[in-house]
């Protein structure tokens, strides 16, 4: 892997930077903040802000509403996303994960209509795949499609959904084939959510950001809803994994808990522990190692060499490394850190605890990132490419 880092993703962080710090993101932010009420905040209108600057797709071609950046930019800006608390979800599960599939699999038509305004935000998705018996295994999947006449009927029942509230379009994988093997007869849909026939119910969170639950009855969808072949889900499925599971969220904010537990020790003014030392010292390595694990699927994606064991791997290490920071925090920081005052900081520290159990389960669960793992082919070491 090149280590180094362009000089244009310097300056695109500069630019972020540069936004991120001015008074309108401010005064957008404190928004959000003021209608979450201990809940979930709307970041639509913060999200049109930065959409607007266009940065939120920086690695996206120029023609897709990107700037045709190396995946060092995409780095850069989760990065100081997470540093200003800017809430991520919705932009990772619309923007990295829905947007980069449909640039690498949906039809030229989608991509040019859809893209570039994922990346301004004026348009957002979120992912349907879970269903109440279906987490883990998700070739099991109940919800059905069925033809009629020009287009389709959805039927069934997601769960456990992030952002669905707030997003216009959902990334749907249903069953159009009964008969068969599970995996032949998957299809994936963008549903607009709001079709007639679509209930969306929150679900309480022990997390800032609730969950939902989403009904689909006699729901009509056109043909040109249809994202892919019919039959080919389970395809698209792991091609979106092997770029959903890069770990960089995951990384980014394990970084940043990290440094604000790290200002907190260096503020107290006195000798920490060997043992804490030495227990800061490990995070950093665990923290330094998702970084470079989570840059090298990105390197891989961007080159065409996806590999979902690789991804798997940065996936569970970035999200286990982020857990334990959070766990940690709480061990050294002792039992006020659940009671913040106003501190931006301090409150960031409570929620990461509340969010952390979490990260081992969405995007795939540690247990089975560790089974796709064990399975695959030993890693190759070589270099890759030329
Ligand atoms: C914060 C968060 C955000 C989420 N966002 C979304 C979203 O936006 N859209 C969406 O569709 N879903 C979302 N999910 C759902 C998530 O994808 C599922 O919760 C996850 O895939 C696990 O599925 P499950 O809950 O059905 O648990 P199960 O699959 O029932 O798993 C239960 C336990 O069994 C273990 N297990 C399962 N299979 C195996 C195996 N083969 N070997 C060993 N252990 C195994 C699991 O690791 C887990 O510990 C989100 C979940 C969370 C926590």
């Amino acid at each position: 892997m090149d280590f180094d880092v362009p000089p244009e993703s310097v300056d695109f962080a500069n630019e972020v930077e540069e936004i991120l710090t001015a008074p309108e993101t401010g005064r957008l932010l404190q928004d959000v903040f003021a209608r979450q009420d201990g809940m979930d905040g709307n970041p639509r209108e913060l999200y049109r802000h930065l959409g607007d600057a266009g940065i939120l797709a920086p690695s996206w071609p120029v023609e897709y509403g990107g700037r045709g950046a190396d995946f060092t930019a995409t780095v850069a800006l989760l990065e100081k996303l997470v540093a200003h608390r800017i809430p991520q979800n919705l932009y990772c599960i619309s923007v990295q994960n829905v947007g980069s599939l449909i640039l690498a699999a949906g039809s030229e038509h989608q991509r040019k209509t859809l893209l570039p305004a994922i990346a301004s935000t004026e348009l957002t998705s979120c992912i349907l795949f879970t269903e109440p018996g279906n987490g883990s295994d998700l070739a099991g999947i109940t919800t059905s499609a069925v033809r009629d006449g020009t287009g389709w009927v959805i039927n069934g029942r997601k769960t456990y959904n992030l952002k669905s509230a707030y997003a216009d379009i959902a990334l749907i994988a249903v069953r159009t084939d009964p008969q068969g093997s599970q995996y032949e007869g998957l299809t994936l849909f963008l549903v607009p959510l709001n079709a007639p026939g679509v209930v969306i119910r929150p679900i309480p969170s022990l997390a800032n950001e609730q969950f939902h639950d989403i009904w689909f009855t006699d729901v009509h969808v056109d043909e040109d809803a249809l994202f892919g072949q019919v039959g080919e889900g389970w395809s698209l499925i792991t091609q979106m994994f092997a770029a959903e599971r890069t770990g960089l969220d995951y990384y980014a904010r394990g970084r940043h808990w990290l440094d604000l537990v790290a200002e907190r020790l260096d503020e107290d003014g006195r000798q920490p522990s060997d043992v804490v030392r030495a227990e800061r010292a490990r995070h950093e390595t665990r923290i330094t190692a998702s970084k470079l694990l989570s840059c090298q699927v990105m390197q891989n994606l961007q080159d065409g060499n996806a590999d979902i064991a690789e991804s798997s791997f940065a996936k569970w290490h970035c999200s286990e490394s982020a857990q334990r920071i959070a766990w940690w925090a709480l061990d050294t920081l002792g039992p006020d850190m659940l009671e913040p005052g106003s501190d931006a900081g301090d409150r960031t520290l409570e929620a990461a605890f509340r969010e952390a159990p979490g990260m081992t389960i969405s995007g795939g669960a540690s247990e089975v990132m560790l089974d796709i793992l064990s399975s695959a082919r030993v890693f190759d070491h070589a270099p890759r490419g030329d």
